[in-house]
């Protein structure tokens, strides 16, 4: 059985504020693996764990410093800046909006 990813044994942390995702479509189209639009207008981070108001996450080990990778890709071309990568060890954004004071 694959191995629960969480914040221990994880490198990386995506968090998805659909709340405010204002449905542009950006991130389905240039990753439709891991955003899917939804019948609402807004997208659904696929296998996103809902921390509730809106609020998902995903825990990967997937090399996040590559500007190919999809979902990075995802949270660089999101115009509304709701997908955030960090880096959990050291805090540090890597794609995304800059943390929130
Ligand atoms: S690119 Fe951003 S605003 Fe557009 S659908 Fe995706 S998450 Fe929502």
């Amino acid at each position: 059985m694959e191995e629960k990813l969480d914040e221990k044994n994880s490198k990386y942390i995506v968090e998805y504020d659909r709340t405010n995702c204002i449905g542009a479509d950006m991130c389905t189209f240039v990753d439709p693996e891991n955003f899917k639009m939804n019948e609402d207008g807004k997208a659904d981070l696929v296998k996103g764990e809902d921390k509730g108001d809106g609020q998902f996450v995903r825990f990967t080990n997937e090399n996040m410093e590559d500007m190919g990778s999809p979902l990075r890709r995802a949270a660089d071309s999101c115009p509304a800046a709701v997908i955030r990568i960090t880096e959990i060890a050291t805090g540090r954004r890597v794609a995304g909006a800059p943390e929130r004071k």
